[in-house]
């Protein structure tokens, strides 16, 4: 089927067709995965009932982390923030579910640690701007931008976990 392995979903309890679904780009910025919280920021989205389409371990190159974060190549620390985020493997992963990019980045928690919230992953496991251990994509659109990106057009699973409906009625 075309459709299978895009990031189109077809619901069942949609009848005029295919609708896009929402995807998040979450990753496990270096930090994270040096300090051994891989297992706990999955969990957390596992947790919280969003559902997992792509996941790998990787050292991305310096293009990569460049065009990730090409809105803020006239930022003073644009140099060291593609020096982070390519000094080591990061865990990029797709999560898909409605709403999940706006869930998803108050899962996060701010920018600054030390200003995010308890109960936030940043505000219970971070406390530097330049070491926050996690990304989250801002809009739905940065979201299948970052996903093509990270993952290539077309390359996440697509699948239906069987406890769907004891997540949404
Ligand atoms: P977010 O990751 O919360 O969406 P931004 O898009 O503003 O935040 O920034 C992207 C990333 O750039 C941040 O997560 C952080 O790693 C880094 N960053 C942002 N602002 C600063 C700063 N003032 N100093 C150092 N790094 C920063």
């Amino acid at each position: 089927h075309m459709l299978r392995s895009s990031t189109y979903a077809c619901r069942s309890r949609v009848h005029s067709g295919c609708v896009r679904a929402e995807i998040s780009y979450i990753m496990v910025k270096p930090d994270g995965v040096q300090r051994g919280l891989v297992g706990e920021i999955v969990g957390r989205f596992e947790r919280k009932g969003f559902t997992l389409r792509g996941l790998k371990l990787f050292t991305p190159g310096k293009e990569l982390a460049e065009e990730h974060y090409k809105d803020l190549s006239q930022k003073p620390f644009f140099k060291d923030l593609v020096d982070y985020i390519t000094s080591g493997p990061v865990v990029a992963m797709v999560w898909e579910g409605d709403g999940v990019v706006k869930s998803a980045r108050k899962l996060i928690g701010s920018t600054n640690p030390l200003e995010a919230e308890p109960g936030t992953i940043r505000g219970d496991l971070a406390v530097q701007t330049g070491r926050n251990v996690v990304h989250g994509s801002d809009s739905p659109e940065n979201g299948e931008r970052e996903t093509a990106l990270w993952f290539g057009s077309g390359s996440v699973e697509q699948w239906q976990p069987a406890l769907a409906p004891w997540l949404r009625e």
